[in-house]
C-alpha cells in the first residue's frame, strides 16, 4: 500500500514550467521526509529500540503552503481546471503517505509498552483574507497556518476517549517527562496535560527541577551565524516568531 502511494505521489512530479517552484517545494519536502523516514527505519531495524524517539515530518506543512489553491481552486485566481485535476489531491495524498510512514515506524514497536504522540503545532487553511501571506510573492504560497493543531495520544496509562482543551505545543515536553517519571523543569513554559492520563497516572506526583539548561551551554557573546539569521527569517516569514 505504501509503495502504491509512492507511485501515486511520483505521478504528480510531471514537469510543468509554470509550476516549477511549487513542484520544487514538493520534491524538497518529500525527499527530506523520505530521508528522515529511511534513517529512522534504519536506526530501529539495527536496534535496540531507543527509550525516546522523535521524528519530524515537515512535508505536510510544505505541501499545504504550496498546493492549497489546487485543492480549492474556486478561492484563487488563475488555477486551470487541468491543474486542479492534476494537483488537487496532493495534500490529501501527502497526509495518507505521512500516516503510512507513522505506521511503518510504529511497526517496530509492536508488542511493546510505548506511548505514541502525534503532534502538530498548528493547522492549515487557504491563504486568503486575514490569512494571506505577503512574504515573497514568487513563493506562490496558497496555504497558510491556522492556530489550532492536533495532539493524539495512545499507550498504557492514556485515558481512552479522553481529550484536553487549550493544550499548547509547550505542554508536550512536560507531559512526556511526567509520563516517563522524569522531573519537569520549572522554567518550562508548558504544563503537564494530566487530562490525557488515566486517574492513577494523573494523580502520581510530578517531580520538578529548576532547569535543564546548563549555564555553560548559553553563548555569552553576540555572535550569530548567517545560518541562524536565515533560519530566523524563515520562521518569521511563516509566522512562527515575531
Ligand atoms: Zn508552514
Amino acid at each position: 500500500m505504501a509503495d502504491q502511494q509512492h507511485a501515486d505521489i511520483r505521478l504528480y512530479l510531471v514537469v510543468h514550467e509554470s509550476l516549477r517552484l511549487t513542484l520544487d517545494r514538493f520534491v524538497r519536502a518529500y525527499t527530506r521526509d523520505l530521508y528522515y523516514l529511511r534513517a529512522t527505519e534504519r536506526v530501529l531495524a539495527d536496534g535496540p529500540l531507543p527509550d525516546f524517539l522523535a521524528v519530524y515530518l515537515r512535508g505536510t506543512d510544505d505541501v499545504q503552503h504550496g498546493f492549497w489553491k489546487f485543492m480549492q481552486p474556486e478561492l484563487f485566481e488563475g488555477v486551470t481546471a487541468e491543474q486542479a485535476a492534476d494537483y488537487g489531491k496532493v495534500i490529501e495524498r501527502y497526509w495518507q503517505w505521512a500516516d503510512a510512514a507513522v505506521g511503518r515506524i510504529l511497526s517496530f514497536y509492536e508488542g511493546t509498552d510505548r506511548l505514541v504522540l502525534v503532534v502538530s503545532d498548528h493547522g492549515a487553511g487557504p491563504a486568503i483574507g486575514e490569512y494571506k501571506i505577503f512574504t515573497p510573492e514568487y513563493l506562490h504560497l496558497s496555504g497558510s497556518h491556522r492556530k489550532t493543531g492536533i495532539l493524539v495520544a495512545q499507550g498504557p496509562g492514556i485515558r481512552a476517549g479522553g481529550s484536553t482543551e487549550h493544550a499548547s505545543v509547550y505542554d508536550v515536553t512536560p507531559t512526556i517527562l511526567a509520563y516517563l517519571g522524569e522531573a519537569v523543569g520549572e522554567d518550562m513554559d508548558g504544563h503537564v496535560l494530566g487530562d490525557l492520563f488515566v486517574p492513577a497516572l494523573a494523580k502520581r506526583p510530578v517531580a520538578h527541577i529548576a532547569t535543564y539548561d546548563e549555564a555553560g551551554d548559553v553563548p555569552t557573546g553576540h555572535v550569530q551565524s548567517n545560518v541562524d539569521d536565515k533560519a530566523l527569517e524563515h520562521l518569521r516569514s511563516l509566522g512562527y516568531i515575531e
